[in-house]
């Protein structure tokens, strides 16, 4: 079932970029394996997929110690800074930074274990109170203030919609992100000379958030199936 649900969601990237005319290639599918057991994820490999978002940073630290370095994790979730010295060992890049007494707790561990690691930074894009990120106004500061440290690599922008009923509403979010982070590179403010990552879209609107320009796109219960809540055993069902 994860490899035949891998395998049209490839398809239906591959065929919704052609469509806008954009290169697929430049579309990463990240599967959120977050509440599923390591063993769907080696299914997941099995069948050529090997980069994971996670949403917490403990799971995240077992998933690795079970995988190990063939992965690549994506965090995804909320980070706290008593969390940040994990993240920065088990993480390969951090989606989520959306203050900088969090990216200033990342750069102390990091410059301790002489590494760097690429960031994306949350932007609450939607104006929505009970989600994370930085607001659209203030994203400019925080991206001057981390490129004053030098272990963190800001390669783009994430975001995470208000919840719609229809795909459709979330359009505008996207295309507001896109919008922000050309702004943002037309200032020199990210560390990359490729493109700016815009890491946004989900199962259910996916599609339309590559329509608006994502080169990342957030993929769980499509791939995985429903996730199973919190103490029960889980995965195989899909
Ligand atoms: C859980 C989660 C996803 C995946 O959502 P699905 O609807 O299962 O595809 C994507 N992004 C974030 C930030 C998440 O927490």
């Amino acid at each position: 079932m994860i490899r035949s649900n891998l395998t049209a969601i490839r398809d239906d990237i591959r065929q919704t970029a052609l469509r806008c005319g954009r290169d697929p290639a430049d579309i990463k599918l990240i599967a959120v394996s977050k509440r599923f057991p390591a063993e769907v994820m080696s299914q997941a490999c099995a069948a050529g997929q090997f980069i994971f978002g996670e949403n917490f940073i403990q799971e995240a630290a077992e998933k690795r110690a079970l995988l190990g370095a063939d992965v690549c994790l994506h965090f995804i979730g909320h980070l706290q800074s008593n969390k940040a010295k994990t993240a920065a060992e088990v993480c390969d890049v951090i989606e989520t930074v959306d203050r900088f007494k969090i990216a200033s707790a990342l750069h102390r561990h990091l410059l301790a274990m002489n590494r760097t690691l690429e960031v994306l930074v949350q932007v609450n894009i939607g104006l929505d109170p009970k989600k994370s990120g930085i607001l659209p106004e203030d994203t400019e500061q925080l991206l001057r203030q981390i490129a004053e440290l030098s272990t963190l690599k800001v390669t783009g922008l994430m975001t995470i919609t208000p919840l719609t009923e229809d795909c459709e509403q979330a359009r505008p979010f996207f295309r507001k992100l896109r919008v922000l982070s050309e702004k943002m590179k037309e200032r020199g403010l990210f560390a990359t000379s490729r493109r700016v990552e815009l890491s946004m879209g989900m199962s259910d609107d996916y599609r339309v958030a590559i329509e608006e320009g994502a080169t990342l796109i957030r993929v769980g219960t499509a791939i995985f199936g429903h996730r199973p809540q919190t103490g029960e055993k889980s995965g195989s069902k899909t």
